[in-house]
């Protein structure tokens, strides 16, 4: 496994305040919310970019999980955005894929 910083939340070296977890996959609040709620959803296993993955069925698995998120925390219906940013350009900063799952406010679209 590799020593990034979300293995290490994975490995439970860094805290994060955890949502969800089962075998593959890991959810926890963003430590710098863009949103009045804003968490993230991991694979366990340590991929750089959405570029790096020909896992359909794990890459699903991510937006069915962030949805049942939404709606054991009530904001289903209201709605909520997911996102995850590939790469410079895409603005990813931490390269373990994630999803980005925003809600509690409307959000503008096109994003900054
Ligand atoms: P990216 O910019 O790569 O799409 O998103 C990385 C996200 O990880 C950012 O929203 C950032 O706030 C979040 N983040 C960075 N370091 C930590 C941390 O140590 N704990 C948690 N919970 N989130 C983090
Ligand atoms: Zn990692």
């Amino acid at each position: 496994m590799s020593d990034c910083l979300f293995c290490q939340i994975i490995k439970d070296t860094i805290p994060a305040k955890k949502l969800y977890e089962d075998d593959e996959i890991l959810a926890f609040y963003d430590v710098s919310p863009q949103a009045p709620t804003h968490f993230l959803v991991i694979p366990k296993e340590h991929i750089s970019t959405l570029n790096d993955t020909q896992n359909k069925e794990l890459i699903g698995k991510l937006s069915i999980v962030a949805s049942k998120i939404a709606t054991n925390l009530g904001f289903a219906k209201k709605g909520f955005r997911v996102v995850m940013n590939c790469n410079e350009d895409g603005g990813q900063t931490v390269y373990h894929i994630h999803l980005h799952c925003l809600a509690g406010r409307q959000l503008t679209w096109p994003p900054g």
